[in-house]
């Protein structure tokens, strides 16, 4: 059994933002009990230990906001990397190119754009839209993939602003600081703590190209999953044979 169990959150230990169902919440209980259980998401500090519950206390390492944002168990941080100005300001300008093209009518203007600090959080339809319209959006990212075809020269003028875009949840696209995406900060993660990286993995989603953990291949050993149900069948498989 691996000692460093790095996860992706939405869809990959919750339903996407959605408390962890409670039978999965013994089971990662005990796997946190008997390795390190580190959680990389696109969601903040706050929102990942909400979404993990009170019972979870204490009991992972947060990597928020695509690991800019590091904490320890106890949430001393460890790291913060705040977005600039002119990387907001290059993000926004995409985001209503994006919008302009897609030209949804969306239920609520002010749940599209999430400015999480060290990242900038794009839902085409609505952070906080109806979960079962969210997850029919777009199952296979053929929406945003094909929005950032069809936005290719605008992703090129970002990365010239220093800016990462990436697919992230079920409706979202994710803006950081280039390079600053998951794999690069697992692995700053794991020098940190003076880890063997043949110790680590990491458990996503999004492991696919393009997706938000897809820049972790290569960086650790990676297991992809389905959604968070195959998760917890994988780690009840580990837990029952270790
Ligand atoms: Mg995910």
């Amino acid at each position: 059994m691996q000692k460093h169990f790095f996860f992706d959150l939405d869809n990959t230990l919750t339903p996407s933002k959605s408390l962890i169902e409670a039978a999965h919440l013994p089971i990662l209980k005990r796997l946190a009990e008997r390795a390190d259980v580190i959680v990389v998401s696109g969601h903040g500090e706050a929102d990942i230990r909400s979404h993990l519950t009170e019972a979870l206390h204490g009991a992972f390492y947060t990597l928020g906001q695509n690991g800019n944002r590091a904490n320890t168990k106890d949430g001393d941080i460890l790291w913060n990397n705040s977005l600039q100005q002119g990387q907001r300001d290059s993000i926004l300008a995409f985001i209503a190119k994006a919008r302009a093209l897609l030209n949804y009518t969306v239920r609520d203007e002010n749940d599209i754009v999430e400015d999480r600090d060290s990242q900038i959080a794009f839902s085409l339809i609505g952070h906080h839209e109806d979960k079962a319209k969210k997850d029919a959006f777009d199952p296979r990212h053929e929406i945003r993939f094909k929005l950032l075809t069809d936005l290719a020269s605008d992703v090129e003028a970002l990365k010239v602003a220093n800016v990462e875009v990436r697919i992230g949840g079920t409706t979202n696209l994710d803006f950081f600081e280039y390079g600053k995406n998951k794999g690069y900060n697992v692995n700053l993660f794991i020098e940190k703590m003076g880890w063997d990286k043949l110790d680590c993995i990491y458990i996503g989603d999004a492991l696919f190209p393009g997706g938000n953990d897809e820049t972790v291949v290569g960086v650790i050993a990676t297991h992809a999953v389905k959604d968070y149900k195959e998760t917890y069948s994988y780690l009840s498989d580990i837990l029952l044979n270790s």
